[in-house]
């Protein structure tokens, strides 16, 4: 008998040659019908026995696409129409319920092809597929069609378009597909703008880099500033220029070889090198004989395998890798038009490497490292965005949600009916640029999941400029805005991304992080608070130090310290001289209000200024806590090592933790010349147990079995790994971290949104 059935597959099945895998099935089976896109992902119509039907389906679920994943198929009964063959028909649009996909590393076909010189596409540095090449980074809306890209400009030749056309071909509807006859092309300039004559724009760029030149190279998802990693004035000039003092570069090899040069490379490491995301990946330096101004102070360098066609060519032509770091100025994010870059980097790079495809999405790289086989993100944006999260149960069918983040680190977060989408790294909002991406950004993901906003969540904290906008956004637009609190916030993510229910039981959120304000107006940062979805009480957290002097309280790690000692009375002046610490005296003593913070972040920075680190102010984020931590490392005895002592101390609702032994104890070791590496360590190895101790106490009179650790001081692996240790020691304690996300303000507007929608529903129940 002859079944009519309709077949709806969703997923990220849509640009990576899924229509072609399903016609293949359907000629091998001898099934007529036919195949297309829409907005609900792919449709498929079949005409078949029974036999073939199962036979259809078993192959649709088994070897699907490289890039493609499957969420769901649904199927139907339906009306038999007249199919003489199988074909594969023009998408449709409708609803819209499928994924955009991240750009995906050059595949190893492609990399064939750009490397067989009898191959047309020979040394061709924008050769793609269906399994690889750029995606997000070109896309303007949906569905993904080549005329809504920035390949639009491009016509295909003849042969491309046969490819193209082609079912059984690898380029089968590869929206970006295109060779040296047909599509983009690279551009040599120098610093003005000039055309350098070459026919060979990838020798002469090599060329240039090995006389220790700096080159602009325009790449997948912004600009790079490039230098070969082993010329030591090149990287020197290259930090002069840029007004980069010490945050490290970024390092690109030609292949994975070259990376175990000079770095430890485990398994999970070499997978995460080796994927289509191909992220920058921190490992641990085992010989380090590049330029020592490439990663200063640090005990890791970042690096990554060539992702596109371009940077795959270019590396060929070294024995050394590549400094690549993201083109734009100090503090601004990375620029990706081809004019910017000449009037911006004009200063900078000697020379620019140029081509003529738009980049329409902006996309940092992201950077990831290994902690103890996990993989933690630092930085989550090309590769990864805009990746769909899973919906935790009683999270479904929620529409048009935007949440708006934090201002530092920034992402937001979209909920479509169907997916919950955090988008790429934005960073700091309070550079134009990245507030204008930001606005860019919300309203390419409204059209890209054709999603209006109906509802608005941002943070406690009004200043920030994302809660800001979402104010201004909810009063112009007439829409409900949410306020979450910060920490409450990041917990929400996490428990969001372990995909926990809407209802789920409550469990103990400690989070450590920079500042976040506080629901009693105070700068939060230090804290265990008892959280579900729809509330949280704050069960413990640091003693309250006030934090004098604004941003520079985080830019000079000493202003920190000396606040904790003056706040124990500790008297350490010796450590403070040359500082203008009379300021901060008189304005103690006066009665003006003072911010006070239970920052952890905060912690760190004034325990590393007393051992010497970053004594007179941090030139990137985190500098003194990355150092502190680098120094810790260093200490060959930890099995000696013993951990300062804390107290814990009843305040009316909640504990306070008192940390002035540890102070005292510190100054002692300082005082009786402990090696600074040691004194480092029993700090962490102190925070460590503080956490597990404070945790322990508060079971006593709380109920929870999960423990979920978020906040930026959690990128501190050293800390991560003794935590995890004592509560695996323990037994019965189940501990949750990030692996989506990253545990720093990156996560934020996930956590948002999934406060704002567990209010919204409980109200609705009741
Ligand atoms: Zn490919
Ligand atoms: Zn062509």
């Amino acid at each position: 008998m002859l079944l009519a059935k309709k077949i709806v597959v969703s997923g990220a099945v849509q640009g990576v040659g899924f229509r072609p895998f399903v016609y293949n099935i359907a000629q091998q089976l001898g099934v007529v019908g036919e195949v297309y896109n829409d907005s609900a992902g792919v449709v498929i119509f079949v005409q078949c026995t029974h036999t073939q039907f199962k036979q259809f389906l078993f192959r649709l679920k088994s070897n699907t696409p490289a890039l493609a994943t499957i969420t769901k198929i649904k199927t139907k009964d339906c009306q038999i129409e007249k199919y003489l063959d199988f074909s594969i028909a023009q998408s449709r649009s409708g609803e819209v319920a499928t994924r955009v996909l991240p750009d995906a590393s050059i595949c190893d076909d492609c990399i064939d092809d750009i490397t067989d010189k009898n191959n047309r596409r020979y040394g061709y540095p924008f050769t793609n597929c269906t399994h690889c090449g750029p995606r997000f980074s070109i896309i303007k809306k949906i569905p993904y069609d080549r005329k809504f890209t920035s390949m639009a400009c491009f016509t295909m030749c003849e042969k491309c378009q046969q490819e193209y056309q082609n079912p059984n071909d690898r380029r089968f509807h590869a929206q970006p597909n295109a060779c040296s006859n047909c599509g983009p092309q690279l551009q040599l300039t120098n610093s003005k703008g000039q055309d350098i004559a070459t026919d060979k724009i990838i020798a002469k760029t090599a060329t240039l880099l090995k006389q220790g030149k700096i080159i602009a190279i325009k790449g997948i998802g912004g600009f790079h500033l490039a230098c070969l990693a082993d010329i030591n004035s090149a990287v020197a000039m290259l930090r002069k220029r840029k007004h980069r003092k010490h945050k490290p570069f970024a390092l690109m090899a030609k292949d994975l070889k070259m990376v175990q040069k000079y770095c430890q490379v485990s398994k999970a490491e070499e997978v995460l090198l080796s994927s289509s995301v191909a992220p920058i990946v921190l490992l641990t330096i085992k010989n380090n004989t590049l330029s020592s101004q490439v990663a200063p102070k640090q005990k890791k360098l970042g690096f990554m395998l060539p992702y596109s066609p371009l940077h795959y060519l270019l590396l060929q032509q070294f024995d050394t890798p590549l400094v690549l770091t993201s083109g734009n100025q100090s503090h601004y994010p990375q620029i990706i038009d081809n004019q910017q870059a000449l009037q911006e980097l004009g200063g900078i790079a000697d020379y620019f490497l140029l081509h003529n495809r738009d980049i329409v999405n902006r996309l940092d790289d992201s950077v990831v490292q290994v902690c103890a086989e996990n993989t933690r993100l630092i930085r989550r944006a090309r590769g990864y965005a805009p990746t769909a999260l899973p919906f935790p149960n009683g999270f479904e069918e929620y529409q048009g949600l935007l949440a708006v983040g934090a201002e530092l680190k920034n992402t937001f977060c979209l909920f479509t009916r169907t997916n919950a989408i955090v988008s790429q790294h934005i960073g700091d909002l309070k550079t134009l640029e990245s507030y204008q991406d930001f606005m860019h950004n919300i309203a390419l993901y409204q059209r890209l999941y054709m999603t209006n906003i109906q509802r608005l969540a941002c943070d406690l904290h009004p200043d920030y400029l994302s809660s800001k906008y979402a104010d201004n956004y909810a009063q112009t637009n007439n829409i409900k805005l949410s306020t979450v609190q910060h920490h409450h916030a990041h917990i929400a993510a996490c428990l969001f991304e372990h995909g926990k229910a809407i209802d789920s039981e409550k469990v103990l959120g400690v989070v450590w992080d920079g500042i976040g304000l506080g629901a009693d107006n105070s700068l939060w940062g230090g804290e265990f608070l008892l959280v579900d979805y729809l509330s949280f009480n704050r069960l413990a957290h640091f003693e309250y130090t006030p934090l004098l002097g604004g941003d520079k309280a985080q830019s000079e790690p000493w202003r920190m310290a000396y606040m904790y000692l003056k706040q124990h009375k500790i008297a350490a002046d010796t450590c403070f001289s040359g500082k203008p610490t009379a300021e901060f005296d008189a304005l103690l003593k006066s009665n003006l209000p003072l911010n006070y913070t239970s920052s952890v972040g905060r912690l760190f920075d004034a325990v590393a200024y007393l051992l010497g680190i970053c004594t007179e102010k941090i030139s990137y984020e985190a500098q003194a806590a990355i150092e502190l931590e680098n120094m810790a490392n260093e200490c060959l005895t930890t099995k000696r090592q013993t951990a300062y002592e804390f107290e814990l101390k009843k305040a009316k609702n909640h504990t306070h933790i008192d940390i002035k032994k540890l102070w005292v104890a510190i100054l002692k070791d300082l005082k009786n010349k402990v090696k600074n590496q040691d004194i480092a360590y029993r700090f962490h190895l102190s925070l460590a147990e503080l956490l597990v101790k404070t945790v322990l106490q508060l079971q006593q009179s709380y109920t929870f079995d999960t423990v979920v650790l978020s906040g930026g001081v959690f990128h501190n692996q050293l800390i991560l790994k003794l935590v995890s240790e004592l509560f695996e020691s323990i037994g019965n304690i189940t501990l949750l971290t990030h692996s989506k996300l990253p545990c720093g303000d990156g996560s934020i507007s996930l956590g948002q949104s999934a406060i704002c929608i567990a209010r919204e529903r409980k109200y609705e129940q009741q």
